[in-house]
């Protein structure tokens, strides 16, 4: 680039270089400047989804995404603050999310800890956007494209390819109020306790021998009891307890 050219340099911290291409992967970058574009522009321009930018700053004064650069400008970025607050209506406690097509085992496991979310294993990246806004979901994804949507109000780039460290992630970025065991892992209704009789045509004599507490689906009628995978899913909910302690303290 002709350093006599009209540029604005950016940093960008560490936990957003990984977005940066691999050859530019580096705290300072510089980009030639038409004059027109806004900083959201610059900063996605760079690979940086604007839903992992925390707050901006120019020479230390807050500048918003919106706002145009002058040449010369040096523009810091800041990591996404954790946890994210994020915008609940009354009466609720914790993020509702929205997953896209390739999450469906951190899907199941948002809801064994009690979290609202929605998943559909079909959607196509249009009806993921108009279902986040209107439920107020928080859409979860590993897909750079569909954080840039501008209509999206709110959205989250999950990191790793584990299932355990895409939980760890989420819940360690939003710290959110958790209940396990309260939700069906299966389609993301409620669970209501009921008693051994009531679902004794639908569970195994061996099963119902060894346990005493039972949670039905309101909306699917599965049937649940702690136990059922051995200590696995007991063990993902007390990492996850332990997360989100570490993580909103
Ligand atoms: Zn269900």
């Amino acid at each position: 680039m002709d350093d006599n050219q009209p540029a604005v340099h950016f940093e960008i911290p560490e936990e957003l270089q990984p977005f940066l291409p691999a050859a530019r992967r580096r705290a300072r970058q510089r980009i030639a400047y038409d004059g027109t574009s806004t900083i959201g522009h610059l900063v996605e321009a760079l690979g940086v989804p604007l839903p992992e930018a925390g707050p901006i700053t120019i020479d230390g004064a807050p500048a918003e995404p919106s706002r145009r650069p002058a040449a010369g400008d040096v523009v810091q970025v800041a990591p996404m603050p954790r946890p994210q607050p994020v915008p609940l209506e009354p009466g609720q406690d914790a993020p509702r999310f929205l997953l896209d097509v390739h999450l469906g085992t951190l899907a199941r496991r948002l809801r064994l800890l009690g979290l609202d979310t929605a998943y559909h294993n079909d959607m196509d990246d249009p009806a993921l956007v108009v279902q986040a806004n209107e439920e107020r979901r928080v859409l979860l994804t590993q897909d750079r494209g569909l954080l840039r949507r501008r209509a999206l109000w709110l959205g989250a780039y999950v990191r790793g390819s584990r299932p355990d460290d895409q939980l760890g992630d989420v819940l360690d970025r939003f710290a959110p109020a958790l209940r396990p065991w309260t939700r069906c892992t299966a389609c993301n209704g409620v669970l209501v306790t009921v008693g051994k009789e009531e679902i004794e045509a639908q569970v195994q004599a061996g099963t119902l021998r060894s346990y005493d507490v039972y949670g039905r689906c309101a909306d699917c009628g599965q049937v649940y009891w702690r136990g059922a995978h051995g200590g696995h899913l007991e063990e993902i909910v007390e990492r996850a307890t332990r997360t989100v302690a570490a993580a909103g303290a």
